[in-house]
């Protein structure tokens, strides 16, 4: 074989590899202590695109010197400059520029042809001088109450709607909304709900005429205000369910805002709802204990409590037997509402972070 005149040049092609990952948004809470700052990303993790460039270079002619090589058998004409390919029946694979292979694999130095980028290369799938990227599992799971509120906070629909309770907070009558599709924001639709002026009920009524995904209301500035969820509101959590008005116990969002504080209930294990709400709110009289339980027995709303008092009191009553939790979550929002915290109390009292399983 004789090569004569041949330029060659270093060849570089580039390929961005695009994987997911995760990254802790909230190093610092309490509850991210592990190696990495953030043992249950669930909730305190951003999903992130990693992208990576690979590069690799390697050495070719330039298409102008390879006349006369000889290594067609048979006298082959050379082929046109720039043509690529090493002749036919000359026994040298082909150049391969997606694959790192220019038409002489086995010295770069004699190779024929021009390896240039055709632009559609795959991205590559291993190889010496990178290191692969493994996808992450899928990242939502439905029956994850954090991943719901998580994917919930993401949307901007959710965002807007927090914050035009909080802002209605000044009026002096509730508001609520109901909404569909909170998860897809592409199909998101919500309806308005207002509550009669002065009302002595404080409360607004929602009339459901078709399964929602999501509720959400609020407690304007009265006096009297709860700063979390009233007996009522649960009451109507469980009819609510009951009149099958909840598409999807699972993705259900309910959700209490005020001027200061905000709160989202999700159902963390319907099961366990779905024997609460029958057995407590089948009567008025089984109503009336609930609210014993509630405001009585667990001191929650006391005049005076502060508002980590009545999140104390609300979730130890929550807790206790015999709701044994009710197979609820409580959500709480931070001051901005953009970042909701599950939370219980401990066994000595403290008001604890209540991770996903
Ligand atoms: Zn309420």
């Amino acid at each position: 074989m004789e090569v004569s005149s041949q330029n060659f040049t270093d060849v570089e092609i580039c390929s961005t590899i695009i994987t997911s990952g995760l990254q802790c948004t909230t190093p610092n809470y309490p509850g991210c202590n592990d190696e990495d700052g953030c043992d249950h990303c669930g909730t305190y993790c951003t999903p992130i695109d990693v992208m990576t460039e690979v590069c690799w270079t390697f050495t070719v002619g330039d298409g102008g010197g390879e006349t006369g090589t000889g290594t067609s058998p048979g006298g082959n004409a050379p082929p046109p400059p720039g043509s690529g390919g090493g002749g036919s029946g000359s026994g040298i694979p082909p150049a391969d520029p997606c694959n790192n292979t220019p038409d002489n694999p086995t010295d770069p130095y004699t190779a024929q042809s021009n390896v240039v980028d055709p632009g559609n290369c795959p991205p590559p799938t291993g190889g010496p001088g990178w290191v692969p990227i493994e996808d992450d599992p899928p990242l939502f799971d439905p029956n994850n109450p954090c991943d719901v509120v998580d994917s919930l906070l993401k949307t901007t629909a959710f965002s807007v709607l927090l914050h035009k309770l909080r802002d209605s907070t000044i009026n002096n009558y509730e508001i609520g909304y109901s909404q569909l599709n909170t998860l897809n924001p592409a199909n998101y639709s919500e309806t308005y709900y207002t509550g009669q002026f002065n009302s002595e009920t404080l409360s607004v009524d929602v009339i459901l005429n078709y399964a929602t995904d999501g509720l959400a209301h609020n407690h304007y500035n009265s006096p009297d205000r709860l700063h979390n969820f009233s007996a009522e509101d649960i009451y109507k959590l469980a009819y609510y369910w009951s009149i099958g008005k909840i598409n999807n116990l699972s993705t259900f969002s309910y959700t209490v805002v005020t001027d200061s504080t905000s709160y989202t209930l999700m159902i963390d294990d319907p099961a366990a709802f779905i024997s609460f709400a029958q057995s407590w709110f089948d009567s008025k009289a089984h109503f009336y204990a609930f609210k014993t339980h509630l405001y009585t027995n667990h001191g929650y709303a006391k005049d005076g409590n502060s508002i980590a008092e009545d999140e104390r009191t609300f979730l130890n009553a929550l807790q206790a037997p015999p709701l044994n939790g009710a197979g609820l979550k409580l959500f709480r929002g931070n001051k901005e509402m953009n970042s909701f915290t599950p939370i219980k109390v401990s066994s000595t009292g403290q008001l604890v972070t209540n991770p996903c399983n």
